[in-house]
């Protein structure tokens, strides 16, 4: 079997020998514009060149090395009807849950308004908040979603949970389908966007969204940067319906340095760090697939192309 691994960056070729130490059975290959054709069985990567479908004719499966798949779902020259899989969990569920965890506590506990009081030297204790007052929602409860609504329900926050069909879980109240979408908002205090970007959630977090929020909540978006519309969240944060973001992920990427985002005071911005992918996890999660897959056996994480995740 012949695998042909592809991503945007450095450090392709070390990926390339690390896939290829976890399956010797295979010929694996790291893509190159100028080389020849692979016959490539099965792609490993992320973001393709649309030319690398065009060469590479025979191509069963397509492994995505990241747990997001709109872009690969918008390659045009990739067959329709060849599968795509895609990273579950991998080692970044438990990354994405210490994100949130910390920017639930940063406002539940006011240590941007203690910062702000250290720096004019003024010792004043503030009130304490209530965590039956302090409800977290989660946009999407899928491998990212879960693990942040369960860290977070363990820290004795309310929790609720958002998805498309109904997901049950202990501590977690469930809302799902787009008519429950008013109801989960208006009781969130901080909403925790961790959804796939997909023809029905672009845009989900916009100026109506915010309205329904309660007024001085919290935005969390880790999941990506099309969900939020961006000017709308500006209009929020200058009317006080939003006291604060934390933004991960971002409409453009990288965020362009005069984005007004960067200097926005009350929110904060990381570089798409939130849940790294990490090699030795992924590359073993990849290998199993792939063997599996060349097995003829059932493969968890396929995506609906239809569902668009
Ligand atoms: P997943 O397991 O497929 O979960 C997706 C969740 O979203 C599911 O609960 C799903 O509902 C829900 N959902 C999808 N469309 C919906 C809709 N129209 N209405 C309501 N709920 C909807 O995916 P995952 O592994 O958790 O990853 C989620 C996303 O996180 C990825 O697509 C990627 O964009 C992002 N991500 C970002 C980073 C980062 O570093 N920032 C890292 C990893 C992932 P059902 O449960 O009913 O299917």
């Amino acid at each position: 079997m012949r695998v042909l691994l592809y991503f945007p960056g450095d450090g392709l070729e070390r990926w390339a020998s690390a896939l290829a130490a976890l399956l010797p059975e295979a010929e694996v290959r790291a893509w190159s514009a100028d080389a020849p054709a692979f016959q490539a069985d099965y792609i490993a990567g992320f973001r393709p060149p649309p030319e690398l479908f065009d060469r590479e004719k025979h191509v069963r499966a397509v492994f995505n090395l990241a747990a997001g798949v709109e872009t690969i779902l918008a390659v045009p020259t990739l067959d329709p009807s060849v599968p795509i899989y895609r990273l579950e969990d991998a080692g970044m569920a438990e990354q994405m849950a210490d994100y949130a965890s910390y920017a639930v506590l940063r406002w539940y506990r006011d240590f941007d308004a203690y910062s702000e009081l250290a720096a004019r030297g003024e010792w004043k204790r503030l009130k304490p908040r209530r965590k039956r007052d302090f409800t977290v929602g989660v946009l999407g409860l899928g491998e990212m979603g879960g693990a942040v609504a369960r860290r977070i329900a363990s820290l004795g926050f309310p929790v609720r949970g958002w998805s498309r069909t109904p997901r049950a879980s202990a501590g977690v109240e469930g809302f799902h389908g787009t008519a429950s979408l008013a109801p989960f908002l208006i009781g969130s205090r901080v909403v925790i966007a961790t959804l796939p970007l997909t023809a029905e959630t672009r845009g989900i977090l916009d100026r109506d969204a915010f309205a329904q929020m309660p007024q001085g909540s919290y935005v969390v978006n880790v999941g990506r940067g099309g969900l939020i519309v961006e000017r709308d969240l500006l209009d929020a944060l200058d009317s006080g319906r939003i006291a604060g973001a934390m933004l991960d992920v971002f409409e453009t990427e990288p965020l362009p340095p005069d984005h007004w985002l960067w200097r926005h005071p009350r929110v904060t911005v990381t570089p798409h760090a939130s849940a790294v992918t990490l090699r030795d996890a992924s590359l073993a999660q990849v290998a199993d697939k792939i063997r599996r897959c060349h097995r003829g056996e059932a493969v968890s994480g396929r995506v609906d192309r239809v569902r668009g995740y």
